[in-house]
């Protein structure tokens, strides 16, 4: 590549903050990554109150033709129902076919050459389960009756596995926990289940993943054991709704939604987003934590091949949450933004 093109969404909120910042943490990577072109695009329920929709056709239009890869801020949606404003992060993960939500949870180790105690990745299936979004409300005698439909394939089932044997590949510890409730939801998520046992049997990866052992856990004893023993965990495959729900509780353990990272990947596009949201209670006040969206663009350079410029970003993240001089108010700091930034910049 002669030049890495990036389409910037920083969509609402604290997006508008960390997404510039996480710009400006590749751009200080010099000539350790092609040199990066920036597209700045819209999208968002800000741009949805202005124009009416939530994502321009023409957002979706650049992503697809004129980058290799995105970083996301952060939508705001509106938990009563807004008529016409569908997300425009679930809509982008359809366009794009981004199928997998990774997201690493790793604490930071007080001795940098120590190991951290939690070191695990989240892989959550991005496109089907609940959030296929079919409800209907039908009236009854005794009162409404609310309906949703869990959609499981095997295709999807299939490639979210393979995605998550080949990230446990490269990792020291090799084991993919298997997330379900097949005990009770025995044809959704039996269907799941068995489907992700099967990837290492299958003919076109035969011998492939040999090395990497597998493990399941229910998903309500997964949480319990998440909490109580979270070192138990290496790399955990769930459906949609499941991944969602741990990869959040995850993150609590290890300090703020401020710190964690997540990409959505396809086979051929990666976008960086950070896993909180707009966070409308800090919004414009210059203290939101530049971190989770750093070390998105950082999985989105990993992901790309990039190896060398993501480690030198996600160190940098990491001295400068040891030495503890620069912390923003969620990690108990009295940083802002920019001043988290610069000890990053200059780390790099
Ligand atoms: P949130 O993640 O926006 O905020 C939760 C809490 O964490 C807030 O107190 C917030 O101040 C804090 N926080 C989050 N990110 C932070 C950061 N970088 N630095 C410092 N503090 C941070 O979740 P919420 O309040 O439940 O939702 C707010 C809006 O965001 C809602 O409209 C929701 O729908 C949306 N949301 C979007 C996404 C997404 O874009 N993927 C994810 C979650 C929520
Ligand atoms: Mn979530």
């Amino acid at each position: 590549r002669q030049s890495l093109k990036i389409g910037l969404v920083p969509a609402d909120g604290i997006g508008k903050e960390v997404i510039p910042a996480a710009r400006r943490a590749i751009e200080a990577l010099g000539s350790d990554i092609p040199k990066p072109e920036f597209h700045d695009l819209v999208a968002g329920f800000e741009h949805f109150t202005r124009s009416g929709t939530a994502l321009p056709e023409e957002t979706v239009r650049a992503l697809r033709e004129d980058c290799d890869a995105a970083l996301f801020g952060a939508v705001s949606s509106p938990s009563r129902k807004v008529t016409g404003y569908t997300s425009p992060i679930v809509a982008l993960r359809k366009e794009l076919d981004l199928y997998a939500n990774i997201r690493p949870v790793v604490s930071v180790s007080a001795d940098p050459r120590g190991k951290p105690s939690i070191d695990m990745v989240v892989v959550r299936e991005n496109t089907e389960c609940l959030y296929v979004k079919q409800e209907t409300m039908i009236h009854t005698e005794t009162g409404r009756e609310a309906r949703a439909t869990r959609l499981i394939t095997e295709r999807a089932s299939r490639r979210i596995g393979k995605m998550a044997f080949e990230i446990a590949l490269k990792r020291p510890r090799k084991l993919v926990t298997i997330i379900h409730k097949s005990n009770v939801l025995s044809v959704t998520d039996g269907l799941f289940r068995e489907t992700v046992r099967g990837v290492p049997k299958l003919p076109e990866v035969a011998g492939r993943y040999d090395n990497v052992t597998i493990a399941e856990q229910i998903v309500d004893s997964a949480v319990y054991r998440l909490f109580r023993e979270p070192e138990i965990y290496d790399v955990m495959v769930a459906p949609n709704l499941y991944g969602d729900i741990l990869s959040d509780a995850a993150a609590a353990l290890v300090g703020s939604l401020g710190l964690v990272p997540s990409i959505n990947a396809g086979d051929h596009f990666v976008m960086g987003e950070p896993v909180h949201g707009s966070a409308p209670d800090i919004e414009g006040k210059g203290i939101a934590n530049p971190i989770a969206a750093i070390r998105s663009a950082a999985l989105m350079l990993r992901h790309l091949g990039y190896e060398k410029g993501a480690d030198r970003v996600d160190n940098a993240v990491n001295s400068v949450l040891r030495e503890g001089q620069f912390a923003t108010p969620d990690l108990g700091g009295k940083s802002t933004t920019a001043e988290v930034l610069d000890a990053i910049l200059k780390r790099i």
